[in-house]
């Protein structure tokens, strides 16, 4: 196993390989794309993304985290934007550390593609559209798309990182190695462009997550450091208001006066954008099991979440943070497979249902008068009792040394602390919240 294939050269598939060609490992990547270095990357599905401690700390471990660095836009809370365009910031945490950041999705391919092409032992190939697996054989079948050629590559240990639509899990499935389901989301989401002030400056504050809450659904704009943000709709595809709904220019523009008048006013070409730009669907796919032998499935190949806890990625790179280390501990790489998997499944479970979860959060919960209520006494319990109390967003976001399924489960018990306290009427400070904390077991 000293020889690894990775299928797909993504964040996770490049992460990965860095990784593990660090441990001394030959790492040959397969990618369809184009080299990102080299070429404008085509539009992926979404434009920029949120990172945070979990994706932080995989990158640190493959010494990419500087390399990244000059490309992150500090996001340290929600602004949250009413009807009439008022605004609210929201820290994300109370430590000054409890920061997500934004990254630009072509930035951070384009970065790691770098950083792995200069580290020794790995190999990349582009233009390499992955067609078909024998897992029995360890072979892998490959279109060349510049030559035009099919090509037939004997690997061995095998890593698929080539995201939601794996090819590599389709051939599994069809071989019966394993069985997928898809949960399909609803809404639909849609992304628009917030240009740039003629100085080059960001048109809005850059830093946070601008979220315009709005019950059954939602905008929310991340910054780029270009001076941009990206906005995406996420709303029904059908029924009343839906994107089925907004079928003309005229629709989409009163939709927008009535609802974001302020984000109308930002986006000068909003019905040429709203028209062009893709609707895209949000799933969570449901895989078992990851491996078969020596072939593995990992990142959104494995475990693709809807996006409202912005954590997909982060989920994908500590996936490679465990499995290089599971590797490193295990003589076969099919024990090593074998032992991710279970300890990993817990936890993507536990970050599929948080991430559904957060989703009513961001659209209509956070907007409530009791939701600030809740949420101060949240903090106020994580300042008087921190190692027992942490609130479950941070715990997810800002705390990668705690599980998501412990997040998920410690998250629970807080929540039946905080139902308590709110019902009796008693504050933080109370000797009846230090018993609650107690009894509950946190
Ligand atoms: C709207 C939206 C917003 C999101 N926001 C966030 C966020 O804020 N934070 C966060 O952490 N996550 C976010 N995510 C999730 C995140 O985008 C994914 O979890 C992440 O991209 C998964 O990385 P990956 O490398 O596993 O897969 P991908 O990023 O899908 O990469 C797969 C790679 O494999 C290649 N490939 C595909 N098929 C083949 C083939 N047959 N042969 C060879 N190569 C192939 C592709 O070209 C690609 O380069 C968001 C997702 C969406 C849709």
């Amino acid at each position: 196993m000293n020889n690894v294939t990775i299928v797909g050269g993504g964040p996770v598939g490049s992460l990965l390989a860095l990784l593990l060609a660090k441990q001394g490992r030959h790492v040959t990547v397969y990618e369809r794309r184009d080299d990102p270095r080299t070429t404008t990357p085509e539009r992926g599905r979404s434009i920029n993304l949120a990172l945070a401690a979990r994706g932080l700390r995989a990158l640190a471990a493959a010494d990419a985290l500087t390399a990244l660095q000059p490309l992150m836009t500090a996001m340290p809370g929600r602004i949250l934007h009413d009807e009439n365009g008022q605004t609210r910031f929201m820290p994300y945490g109370q430590h000054p550390e409890e920061i997500n950041w934004s990254i630009s999705r072509a930035e951070i391919s384009r970065a790691l593609v770098t950083l792995a092409g200069k580290q020794e032992g790995v190999s990349l190939h582009f233009n390499q559209r992955c067609l078909n697996i024998d897992p029995d054989s360890g072979t892998l079948q490959f279109h060349d798309q510049r030559r035009g050629i099919e090509h037939t590559v004997h690997a061995g240990t095998i890593i698929a990182a080539d995201g939601a639509g794996s090819a590599v899990r389709g051939a599994l499935e069809q071989r019966q190695s394993c069985q997928s389901t898809e949960d399909l989301l609803a809404h639909d989401y849609k992304e628009l462009s917030i240009p740039a002030r003629a100085d080059g400056s960001h048109c809005m504050d850059p830093h946070g997550l601008h979220i315009w809450p709005r019950g059954e659904f939602m905008c929310i704009a991340l910054p780029n450091a270009d001076g941009t943000f990206t906005a995406t709709l996420f709303m029904p595809r059908s029924g009343p208001v839906s994107f089925d709904s907004l079928r003309d220019a005229a629709a989409v523009r009163a939709f927008f006066t009535a609802q974001f008048p302020d984000l109308l006013a930002l986006v000068p070409d909003l019905e040429t954008q709203f028209a062009e730009h893709p609707q895209g669907g949000l799933a969570t796919l449901h895989c078992w099991p990851w491996h078969t032998g020596n072939t593995l499935l990992i990142g959104d190949a494995a475990h693709a979440i809807v996006p409202f806890h912005g954590q997909g990625l982060n989920c994908g790179f500590e996936d490679c943070l465990l499995l290089d280390r599971l590797l490193a501990q295990h003589e076969t790489a099919a024990a090593a497979f074998r032992e991710y998997e279970s300890a990993r499944r817990l936890d993507t479970d536990a970050i599929a249902q948080m991430a559904l979860e957060n989703y009513l959060e961001m659209r209509d919960t956070v907007r409530r008068s009791d939701y600030a209520l809740r949420r101060e006494l949240a903090l106020e319990l994580e300042r008087r009792y921190p190692r027992q109390f942490v609130p479950r967003y941070s715990m997810v976001m800002f705390h990668p040394e705690i599980s998501y399924s412990e997040a998920l489960h410690r998250g629970q018990t807080q929540e039946r602390v905080l139902d308590a306290l709110i019902a009796e009427g008693v504050s933080a400070a109370s000797e009846r919240a230090a018993v609650l904390i107690r009894d509950a077991g946190l």
